[in-house]
């Protein structure tokens, strides 16, 4: 009987220094699971030595796949392009940098051995990332979750196994504008949590800054949420509603004790709050219509510079 094929996905970019360190521990969770074990590795574009020390990766393990895009198209279309890339069985992605780890692989495969399509890592402790991000990352998950109708697991990353039948649905989904995890909920099926520790980078730097972060965010309320169109319509119904109940109650004042030309600093007042108010729902109008701009492109999601399938082996060698 042949194995359950997995294939490990990992997009790095600028990550020379961890992947060396990764890749035994890749190894050896894979070596602990009965499965046809495969890892690809795709190189988003990066600028350090990451493509040579994949090649040399790859030289010395025949079930490594190596991808490469033509540039840095971001962690998502890198993801993208590795699941695209899994020709057979179920797909489990990892960060580059040990933050997800490998350890649990077994764990992962335990859950799709159940029966589970979706198995994924939910962080209970995050090591090494400070006070502001952590308070901030909490924050976004609750929000999101109030306002997308979509379920999206909190404190999840892409940390996750994805079956065969889970994997063909998300490729089905290309929209420009990829916000993974909101795409993971959206394809539904039976999805499990494993609690893990999130551990500090091994070595290098984060590749999100806040304002990366920030614009991730509205990246992923944009994408998942239509709520900040109808709050920009409740905001003007209210103010419409205050200016009514306050020019019925200036008449009234005019005609009980009649107008001594004042005003100006209330008249200013107004006209710039509403000033405001309408560039904000004008800006948000735009928001959306800029990412309908974008899908209408109909551009590829990445470009791929070159593709180096796994010299493969048979499953009973491993
Ligand atoms: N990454 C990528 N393309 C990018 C930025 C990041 O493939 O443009 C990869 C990166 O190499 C790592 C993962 O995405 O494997 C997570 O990045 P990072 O550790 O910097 O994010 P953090 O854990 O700090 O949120
Ligand atoms: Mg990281």
């Amino acid at each position: 009987m042949s194995l359950d094929r997995l294939t490990v996905v990992v997009a790095a970019y600028n990550e020379a220094e961890v992947l060396p360190m990764l890749h035994p521990r890749i190894v050896a969770a894979l070596a602990q699971v009965g499965v046809d074990g495969r890892v690809l590795y795709i190189d988003d574009g990066s600028r350090d030595g990451t493509w040579p020390t994949m090649q040399g990766i790859a030289n010395g393990d025949r079930r490594v796949s190596l991808l490469r895009l033509s540039r840095n198209f971001g962690k998502e279309a890198a993801l993208t392009a590795g699941l695209d890339h899994v020709d057979a069985g179920a797909a489990l992605i990892l960060d580059a940098d040990g933050q997800d780890p490998p350890e649990l692989i077994p764990q992962f495969v335990a859950k799709w051995r159940e029966g589970y399509d979706d198995v994924h890592g939910t962080r209970v402790l995050r090591e090494g990332e400070g006070w502001l991000k952590r308070v901030t990352a909490h924050g976004f998950y609750r929000v999101i979750g109030r306002l997308s109708k979509t379920p999206i697991p909190q404190d999840t990353g892409d940390f996750r196994l994805l079956s065969p039948r889970a994997l063909a649905a998300l490729r089905q989904l290309r929209e420009r504008h990829r916000f993974m995890k909101g795409l993971f909920g959206w394809i539904g099926f039976n999805s499990v949590a494993i609690p893990y520790a999130r551990e500090p980078r091994a070595a290098g730097r984060s590749k999100f800054g806040f304002w990366k972060l920030w614009n991730f965010a509205l990246e992923g309320i944009t994408s998942f949420s239509t709520a900040p169109l109808r709050a920009a319509t409740y905001l003007g119904l209210a103010t419409a509603f205050a200016a009514f109940v306050y020019a019925v109650w200036i008449v009234l004042k005019a005609l009980l004790w009649g107008d001594a030309v004042a005003g100006w600093p209330t008249m200013m007042a107004v006209i710039l709050f509403l000033g405001g108010v309408q560039l904000i729902a004008l800006g948000l109008i735009g928001e959306y219509l800029g990412r309908l701009y974008e899908e209408s492109k109909q551009r590829p999601l990445y470009l791929v510079d070159s593709w180096q399938p796994a010299a493969g082996v048979s499953s009973a060698a491993i």
